[in-house]
């Protein structure tokens, strides 16, 4: 026994209490607390639920008693009873993580009707149609979500007694088909479980919080945490909660609300609903609901009301609110209440308005928008010129912004199996469920027939900034056939079709998207990230045409321009291949006299779009082989285009053939064995400086980065070799520049040797690519291959390469830094591995008192805005 507390009323509760008791269950407490109408209930923790997995996936007997006591008491509240013949409590089961994962774990509603509580519904509400349509919903549920038996196969009982009776919709069917639709249910249940679906309350009760745990770690449950950054450890908590019902006939309904638009962020209220329908009718969008303006003409006092407790909620909550709510027999209740989902346009509109409101300030602002999320700011609409004598085929809901082009794919699994295979596609569906979640990840776009802008599509879609067209009735899909009609013509799998889900068109062809526009508001709230933020950021670029757009997405400086890229280029492969092949220090030096201009003019274009911002160049790093053809026949080629005999050649391909090329001859090994190869580029970079900073007036200070280093001495040897060639240029010339000589920290045994290390350069620069390669031991290449595995069976919770290890690879980081500061304080420390544009290794790097983060042209928003939160967050 641990005498901890697991169930808490709500009116135990408050919104502080998030993560004992999940989103939901704290703002229900925090809504009771406030007076606002939420039908009575009670949570069963967090911590409940990670006792349940430490148990070996068992409720302990303590928290099952716990769960009665509450019930007991909330029956005293309700005046009701549970199980019971006399006024029987039906009550709803939720789950409710500390944020919301929409769609991501399972829901049971009407739990507590059975063959005999049923009678006593259909009595004291006169109403048997109700009584029973709530019970076959309830077995429904119940066998889906708990037992596991397939929803489909409900369906498909529904669908033949409509076909029976020739109607069309649910709300057709009457008592009678209802009574012997649940029958049938409970035959299928029997049939499918070999035993009578549960009578006893209690039994249904304890049965449908364990299937809430368990549902905690089902698959797409899994995979959306890995997507958002959220910990396995954190569990979802239980939230038990008084049945209010929207579907008890005409002065009944329910809906769901944003206070204000989630797509753009206008201050208006945007809300949907349906009367007569419990809530799974409009999130599922299976019917598709009314306007809120509507409810203005047909119940306006109940319209008043509405408008008010939302308008309290956003002033309590200090944020958009996405609030579901019913309304029983002319009565309103709220059911939930949280800080509404929305896409990037509409998080910076909202986040500049509530500071221009009074509401936040701008410290609090920043907090209000994901970084990750400015990416689909960042991201295409369509070509114009294209667009205007493109053919709309037919027009949905605008649901998630962006423009997406892309072949036909029916089903999440092809969609993911294309999209990895090279193809772009859009992923065409009657309605999305969860489990299409990584195909929706993999498509350019998202088109659904069915649903509101509140359905599944819509809201997974923009949470995750993903192009969605919704409700599109005016195609047809046949999912049998692969094939989709509109307006008689038939598209299938090879077709093209482009979205744009800012109209919700849907266009009949290939349409080419092209890169956005910054709004306004992005620029304003990005200024206020600057003037938060400590550390800087920096971009990795290797030419004047990304440099310039990195800057132009805010970009301090340059942390990594990877020269090798450089060296691919047509113009100049030939002259790398000669270098390779070079026999001796004379002809390598040809070769190199010939690339030297190139890298010059690559340099200097960089220099000038950079003006006077830092930049960083790093020494070349690729092991030579890579520049070398390798099957036969294109060594064939390559020989007789360069004069040499295929077998020169092929000894040469075969003598720098390593069995591990990662951990080979690459980085300053190469400078060592090849010291020329770094006196060109030291040369290329020292004079392209020289030639900027006089035509421009400049003051540039170049940084030198030697890469892969992982002993002084090394280090030592190659920066003498550039510290030469720079020292003589300058001299030459006669000017006065001045320049910096740092490593990258990559290899474990350079963290363990940083303060040596440091003695010798003026910065360090964390490759947390190569430096998670080797700390893991992992194959940058090859461990994509089988990470899944380590995700499915939980050993990891997220790729390692994108999301920095702070427990294995921070440490060494961390020390590393410790280290290099103790010999030399003032060093310049900054990341430059793939981590640098990731939130939370930046906010780790803002921590361990890193002064740059250096990431990818597309990243560098993101990064300012998590330097920013990092620095609200942790002050330093
Ligand atoms: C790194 O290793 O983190 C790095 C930035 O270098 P590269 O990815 O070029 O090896
Ligand atoms: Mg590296």
């Amino acid at each position: 026994m641990d005498n901890k507390k697991y169930v808490y009323l709500f009116s135990e509760g408050n919104a502080s209490m998030r993560n004992l008791l999940g989103g939901k269950g704290a703002n229900l407490a925090e809504m009771t607390n406030l007076g606002i109408p939420v039908p009575k209930g009670f949570t069963v923790s967090t911590e409940a639920c990670n006792k349940y997995y430490d148990d070996g996936k068992m409720i302990s007997k303590e928290i099952m008693t716990e769960v009665e006591e509450k019930m007991v008491q909330l029956e005293e509240i309700t005046g009701m009873k549970f199980g019971s013949l006399d006024n029987p409590l039906l009550v709803s089961v939720r789950s409710g993580a500390r944020v919301s994962m929409p769609g991501m774990m399972d829901t049971i509603l009407n739990l507590g009707l059975n063959d005999e509580t049923v009678e006593v519904v259909a009595k004291k509400t006169n109403n048997p149609r109700f009584a029973y349509d709530s019970y076959r919903r309830f077995i429904q549920m119940f066998s889906d979500v708990v037992m596991g038996v397939e929803k489909r196969l409900f369906e498909k009982l529904i669908d033949e007694a409509k076909e029976r009776k020739g109607v069309q919709y649910d709300t057709e069917l009457d008592c009678n088909d209802l009574k012997e639709l649940v029958l049938k249910f409970k035959e299928l249940y029997k049939k499918e479980m070999g035993e009578n679906f549960p009578q006893d309350a209690k039994t249904q009760l304890i049965d449908a919080i364990t299937a809430v745990f368990r549902s905690w770690d089902n698959p797409r449950a899994i995979v959306y945490r890995r997507l958002n950054d959220i910990p396995g450890n954190w569990g979802t908590a239980v939230n038990v909660q008084q049945m209010v019902f929207g579907n008890k006939g005409d002065t009944s309904g329910t809906g769901v609300a944003f206070s204000r638009n989630p797509s753009t962020g206008e201050k208006k209220l945007f809300a949907e609903y349906l009367m007569n329908a419990q809530g799974e009718d409009v999130v599922a969008g299976i019917r598709t609901p009314q306007p809120i303006s509507k409810l203005k003409d047909d119940m306006p006092e109940i319209y008043d009301q509405f408008v008010k407790i939302v308008d309290k909620l956003e002033k309590h909550y200090k944020d958009m609110q996405d609030m579901e709510f019913t309304i029983e027999e002319g009565k309103l209740y709220f059911l939930q209440t949280r800080n509404g989902k929305r896409t990037a346009q509409a998080a910076l509109k909202i986040a500049v308005d509530l500071v221009a409101e009074g509401m936040l300030t701008k410290e609090e602002a920043i907090l209000k928008v994901e970084p990750k999320q400015l990416d689909s700011l960042l991201h295409p609409t369509f070509n114009a010129k294209e667009l205007k004598s493109a053919e709309v085929i037919a027009k949905g809901l605008p649901a998630s912004p962006g423009a997406a082009c892309g072949k036909i794919a029916f089903t999440a699994e092809e969609a993911k199996e294309r999209s990895d295979a090279g193809e772009d596609v859009v992923l065409v569906r009657l309605e999305t469920s969860p489990e299409d979640i990584e195909g929706m990840i993999a498509a350019e776009g998202i088109l659904t027939v069915r649903g509101g802008m509140t359905s599944h599509a819509a809201v997974v879609a923009r949470g995750m900034g993903a192009c969605c067209v919704a409700g599109c009735g005016d195609i047809k899909v046949n999912e049998e056939t692969k094939t989709m009609s509109v307006n008689g013509k038939v598209y299938g799998c090879e077709d093209y079709i482009s979205l744009d889900g800012n109209t919700g068109n849907v266009y009949g062809q290939a349409i080419s998207p092209e890169e956005p526009q910054i709004s306004g508001e992005f620029a304003t709230f990005m200024s206020w990230a600057d003037e938060i933020r400590a550390l800087k950021v920096r971009t990795n670029a290797d030419s004047p045409r990304d440099a310039r757009q990195a800057v132009k997405f805010g970009a301090e400086g340059i942390g990594l321009c990877r020269t090798e890229h450089m060296f691919f280029a047509e113009d100049r492969i030939s002259a790398v291949r000669e270098m390779i092949v070079a026999k001796n220090v004379e002809e390598r030096k040809k070769a190199l006299e010939k690339l030297l201009p190139m890298q010059r003019e690559d340099f200097i274009g960089i220099y000038e779009a950079m003006e006077e911002r830092p930049v960083t160049i790093r020494l070349l790093d690729p092991p030579l082989h890579e520049f070398l053809p390798h099957d036969d026949e294109d060594i064939r080629d390559l020989a007789k285009e360069m004069g040499l005999t295929f077998e020169d050649l092929k000894n040469t391909v075969e003598s720098l053939h390593e069995f591990n090329p990662m951990m080979g001859h690459r980085g300053c090994r190469l400078a060592v064995s090849y010291p020329e190869i770094a006196e060109m580029q030291v040369r290329a970079i020292i004079e392209a400086a020289i030639c900027v900073k006089e035509k421009c007036s400049y003051n540039i200070i170049p940084e030198i980065m030697i890469p892969l280093v992982g002993e002084v001495k090394e280090l030592k040897f190659v920066k003498d070799i550039a510290v030469k060639v720079a020292d003589e240029i300058i001299k030459e010339k006669g000017t006065d520049m001045k320049y910096l000589i740092g490593t990258m920290i990559e290899i474990p045994r350079a963290a363990l040797t940083a303060d040596e290390i440091a003695k010798e350069a003026e910065f360090f620069s964390f490759g947390t690519n190569d430096l998670t390669q080797m700390t893991f031991g992992f194959s940058r290449d090859d461990a994509g291959k089988f990470l899944n595995d380590y995700y499915e069976r939980k050993i990891y919770e997220s790729d390692p390469f994108s999301k920095l290890d702070q427990n294995g690879v921070g440490k060494l980081v961390e020390m590393a830094a410790v280290k290099g500061r103790s010999t030399r304080p003032n060093i310049k420390l900054g990341i430059c591995g793939e981590h640098g544009g990731d939130p939370s290794s930046v906010e780790f790097c803002h921590n361990i008192g890193l002064n740059y983060v250096s990431c990818s042209p597309f990243r560098v928003p993101v990064a300012r805005l998590a330097a920013a939160q990092a620095q609200v967050k942790n002050k330093r």
